[in-house]
């Protein structure tokens, strides 16, 4: 059976375009067109994936997103018109998958829902666990592992890594890592945050050697990206 994905999403260019698209590669689509009917669809339909555009009338991207979140761990892909929304939706932990900045081209859109869909059924059907490459780490047990080794890390390393996982392949700011530490971190001053990468990094290389996990991006932020190790 092929996977339903429900697009909610006002422009109806943007709709019959996705649509085209997803239908050729196969898979079965539903669409609204307002936040209302997002929830009410998505109960009816039980999606695999949900396409969910931010700029909606009446009830926007972000409060459906939120309502969906509380249903399940469906796959969200947020679809945004610009750059500085898709730094505020990273910067809220929204629960979102994945982004993508308008214009888009479909087949982009079509790639980036069959990865989504890859990762979340490729067994990790537990929501708790995330995984990158050779890190796996469980939000439930406060635990992480890279290449299968258990990583002892205090709980500020623990969180901030967790929040690069989350957003793995994408630029997160000091600023923006400092409030997903909110509640959980003391210091108060971004300059800790490299304090805490400089940690997490020199943790991950007593465990598996000179492996770049975690990238500086030189005046922004950090990223981490999905490494394999080579026996891993
Ligand atoms: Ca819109």
């Amino acid at each position: 059976m092929s996977d339903k994905i429900l697009i909610v999403e006002d422009e109806v260019r943007i709709v019959r375009t996705l649509r085209l698209y997803l239908e050729q590669a196969g898979f079965a689509v539903t669409a609204v067109h307002d936040g209302a009917q997002a929830v009410p669809a998505f109960r009816q339909e039980r999606p695999s994936l949900v396409l969910l555009d931010l700029n909606l009338p009446g009830q926007d991207g972000l409060d459906v997103c939120r309502s969906l979140r509380r249903l399940g761990d469906v796959p969200i892909i947020m679809l945004t018109a610009r750059t500085e929304e898709m730094d505020r939706l990273i910067g809220l932990e929204l629960g979102a998958d994945d982004y993508i900045s308008k214009p888009f081209s479909p087949r982009e859109v079509v790639a980036r829902v069959r990865a989504v869909l890859r990762r979340t059924q490729g067994g990790l059907t537990n929501a708790n666990l995330l995984q990158a490459g050779a890190l796996q780490l469980d939000l439930a047990a406060y635990r992480v592992w890279i290449d299968g080794q258990l990583l002892d890390l205090t709980q500020t390393e623990f969180e901030l890594l967790a929040t690069l996982m989350r957003h793995k392949g994408h630029v997160l700011s000091r600023a923006q890592l400092l409030e997903a530490l909110q509640g959980v971190a003391h210091e108060e001053l971004e300059r800790a945050i490299d304090q805490h990468i400089k940690n997490v990094r020199r943790k991950l290389k007593e465990a598996v050697g000179d492996v770049t996990i975690i990238n500086t991006i030189y005046g922004v932020g950090y990223r981490l990206d999905e490494v394999e190790l080579p026996h891993a």
